[in-house]
């Protein structure tokens, strides 16, 4: 099988593990692989899971509309659209909001930046340092993260800015209000040398492939200010942090309370539950500046919109977004516990592989460094994935600065106590593994 996939597809699709799992099926927060092997889901197909794996509710819905009609197209009237687009609209927070529906982060992206340009008739965006924001030509040219942003061509002039990643860089040794002051400090002296036209600021409120890392809460309500002096528009990227996630807040943006909502947001991923469904959401006056007849073949297709109504009405009834805090708070505990290196060779102490373990809800990072130095390990990284693996537990990776150094952590939002519990003590013994080989120690 991994021959076959080598032989046809790109030689830069990422796989993970040393021999790569096929997952063959799915059941709340487990998934097996063709081996028949059960394995705790702690990454969710890189947060595409929401719920569960084959949610009863979201497999009915889907069947139910496959088995009425699979037509997809928007030309004509679709209710399934329709009704999430009502339940999107309202929970966004935007006033006056329309929802343009697509398949992917990616596309819900590109629309932002499309509506975002034409409305300000410019092209110049601010974007983060370390920030993602999709694989097409349009949003690699936003994207800060080197390792992610394979070409330097963009339709964009696209200014970074700093904030998005507080742990690290010129900014990281002052405390929260200072940091603030600094990045606002750089993003006025930024816009100081543009002519003033900029269209638009998107943003990660946590960001995602960047290493879950973010900036002190209250920073875009500091950027907003300045924002708003210039006319520039606001874009939450929220394709990760949306729908509870973050447990304290529905939306990732709410953190910066007094600065929202922003002038749009765009979703994807865990909505469709592991269907294709995107979006963008914005104020009528900004989704309506098109001069076009813009529709998408799969945006909003019956089956896709039949499985994100039933995906959302299921978080919406069971408050998953208080299970995100709850649980996800019991697993940073735990993980920060588990943190602290074990004894190396003759009980000695030694130094750790863990930086920091971070997160909000059920969107935890734990950055690695090469033990007793500040450097990023993505060696780490890997080993401890593989131990996870062999333990039973899939877990993520990601990081800045091109490499991927920080384990990312986030489960189906329906765990329970017990699976976090299980799942910190696998990877506990997997960090240990890791201390173990990069120190050349062996435990008793
Ligand atoms: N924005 C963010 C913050 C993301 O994490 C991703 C996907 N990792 C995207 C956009 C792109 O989404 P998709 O892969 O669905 O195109």
């Amino acid at each position: 099988m991994h021959a076959r996939h080598r032989a046809v597809l790109p030689d830069w699709l990422t796989l993970y593990y040393d021999q790569p799992l096929e997952i063959t099926h799915g059941e709340g927060r487990h998934v097996w692989d063709a081996e028949g092997r059960r394995y705790l889901d702690f990454f969710g197909g890189i947060l595409t899971t929401m719920t569960a794996h084959a949610l009863p509710e979201v497999t009915k819905a889907v069947g139910e509309q496959a088995g009425r009609v699979l037509h997809t197209s928007t030309l004509y009237l679709n209710l399934p659209m329709v009704e999430l687009a009502e339940r999107i609209a309202a929970l966004s927070g935007i006033p006056d909001a329309r929802v343009f529906f697509t398949t992917s982060g990616t596309e819900a992206n590109d629309a932002a930046l499309l509506l975002a340009t034409s409305y300000r008739r410019s092209h110049q965006i601010l974007a983060m340092r370390n920030s993602y924001h999709g694989r097409s030509f349009s949003t690699v040219g936003i994207t800060g993260n080197r390792a992610w942003s394979p070409t330097s061509l963009s339709p964009f002039q696209t200014l970074y800015v700093h904030g998005g990643v507080r742990t690290r860089g010129p900014f990281a040794h002052l405390d929260d209000t200072e940091f603030t002051a600094a990045c606002v400090g750089d993003l006025r002296d930024m816009l100081g040398q543009t002519r003033g036209d900029v269209a638009a600021l998107i943003a990660e409120p946590v960001q995602g492939v960047g290493g879950f890392t973010s900036p002190p809460d209250g920073l875009y309500a500091a950027f907003r200010e300045v924002l708003d002096e210039h006319g520039i528009l606001w874009i939450s990227d929220e394709v990760q942090t949306g729908w509870g996630r973050t447990g304290d807040h529905f939306w990732g943006w709410q953190a910066h309370g007094a600065a929202g909502p922003p002038d749009m947001l765009t979703f994807a991923k865990g909505i469709g539950n592991g269907m294709s469904v995107g979006g963008v959401v914005a104020r009528a006056e900004i989704m309506n500046c098109l001069d076009a007849n813009s529709l998408s073949t799969f945006g909003g297709s019956p089956v896709t919109m039949a499985a994100a109504n039933a995906n959302l009405a299921y978080l919406l009834e069971h408050d998953l977004q208080a299970n995100a805090r709850r649980v996800g708070g019991l697993l940073l505990e735990r993980l920060r516990a588990a943190a602290l290196p074990g004894p190396g060779p003759g009980g000695a102490p030694r130094p750790g592989v863990v930086r920091e373990v971070r997160g909000r809800g059920l969107m935890i990072g734990v950055e690695l460094v090469v033990p007793g130095t500040d450097t990023p390990s993505p060696e780490a990284a890997s080993l401890v994935l593989e131990a996870a693996r062999e333990g039973g537990v899939l877990i993520g990776k990601g990081g800045g600065h091109s490499t991927a150094g920080v384990l990312r952590i986030a489960p189906p939002l329906t765990l329970t106590v017990a699976e976090a519990e299980a799942g910190a003590a696998v990877l506990e013994a997997a960090l240990r593994t890791a201390e173990d080989r990069l120190t050349g120690g062996t435990r008793a």
